[in-house]
């Protein structure tokens, strides 16, 4: 934070100073030029006359003037290049530039990994719509792409893209098709397409109630349980005429634009929900990830150079501290032993006791004494080997 700040501040100080060089450059050329207009304006008076020595001397000073303003205003830029340059020794100054110290080579090289992240970008790229791009590179890293993983994109995208552009008939025809597994699911997705649509025919201006009430009368009724007090409110909305932006009433909220924005993210998040499908991407997941670990990893990385325990971490799949990258980024359910106090792994799972404590699977091999364990906690007596292991 500190670094933005200075440096910002040193990127201020350059754009201040473009500003007033900007300012007295033109007001100085202004000048200049009006100088130039009288002068000629003095020397077209008589053009038959011959050039008067007044005259001659006015257009020599004129011309000193000239050359002098020039080379005062190139000295003026050639100082601003210095500023210029020093905001890329700030950064230089302020920023890391070098990475190498926070990545382990290893964990992108080989045929296979190479393969996985070709494969995750291919995806990438499928995702955002850009589907020749994700065909190229899948053709040009050899990748077996399956059509099935390009599929529900490609139709995801097209919907999104419509309701970029306000047109619900995709989206609807989509949820109408998913309406059961929607349910199953508890989303309001179709109904919110439906009042957006009931929205938009009242909105359509003056008489349009009418209509508004037949499309509620045929598509509303299923929803009619689980979202009555929503439609009781657009009932009461066609009270007001919407149509005209001033007078909308206390109904006015429902013409909001944000209820569009709204649609667009619901839309995504429950239909990747429905076809099993991460709402982003991996790729952006782990960029993200990474971008928001690559401070604390720089700081330990320097930190275990001075100590010289460099070999600590290149030893390790693991990493040397903990680093809490938010609530999104938690995907997996982790268990801390509470007698290690340790993480538990492949290699030292969690076990649950027959009393129903839980503890790792080395903490039960150093508490226990023959085939008898007495739990840490309530304390039960039983035999370890009676001990299951537990999977998240
Ligand atoms: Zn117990």
């Amino acid at each position: 934070m500190d670094a933005w700040v200075s440096v910002g501040r040193d990127i201020d100080r350059v754009v201040g100073k473009f500003h007033s060089s900007q300012l007295h450059t033109s007001r100085v050329c202004e000048d200049l030029s009006a100088e130039l207009s009288r002068l000629e304006a003095e020397l077209d008076s008589n053009p038959d006359a011959e050039i008067s020595t007044t005259q001659r001397l006015m257009l020599s000073q004129t011309v000193a003037k000239v050359k002098d303003t020039i080379q005062k205003i190139a000295t003026e830029h050639r100082e601003l290049h210095s500023s210029v340059s020093k905001v890329g020794k700030a950064i230089d100054r302020n920023f890391i530039a070098d990475y190498a110290g926070a990545t382990s080579e290893a964990a992108l090289s080989g045929p296979d990994k190479e393969r996985l992240l070709n494969q995750v970008i291919c995806q990438h790229f499928f995702r955002q719509g850009m589907l020749d791009i994700g065909e190229e590179l899948a053709k040009e890293a050899g990748l077996n792409m399956q059509l099935d993983r390009k599929e529900p994109f490609l139709e995801l995208n097209q919907i999104i893209e419509a309701l970029k552009h306000k047109n619900l008939e995709p989206a609807l025809e989509w949820a109408r098709r998913h309406r059961e597994k929607l349910q199953e699911k508890a989303s309001r997705l179709e109904f919110k397409l439906h009042k957006l649509k009931f929205l938009e025919i009242l909105n359509s201006g003056a008489g349009s109630q009418l209509a508004a009430v037949k499309y509620a009368r045929e598509n509303f009724p299923p929803f009619a349980q689980q979202h009555e007090k929503e439609i009781q409110v657009l009932m009461g909305a066609m009270l007001y005429p919407l149509g005209s932006e001033k007078s909308q009433g206390p109904y006015g909220w429902l013409s909001d634009s944000t209820l569009w924005g709204e649609i667009g993210e619901l839309f995504t998040k429950d239909a990747c929900a429905l076809l099993g499908l991460s709402v982003n991407s991996h790729l952006s997941v782990v960029v993200n990830a990474g971008c928001r670990a690559l401070p604390a990893l720089l700081n330990i990385k320097q930190v275990m150079q001075q100590r010289l325990v460099t070999g600590v971490w290149a030893s390790r799949e693991e990493l040397p501290i903990e680093i809490d990258l938010g609530k999104e980024c938690r995907y997996h359910s982790l268990f801390a032993c509470p007698i290690l106090r340790q993480q538990t792994s492949d290699s030292n799972p969690p076990m649950r006791l027959t009393c129903g404590h839980c503890i790792s699977r080395d903490a039960l091999h150093k508490l226990s004494n023959g085939n008898k364990l007495k739990c840490p906690y309530c304390p039960m007596e039983q035999n370890p080997s009676d001990a299951r292991r537990i999977f998240f």
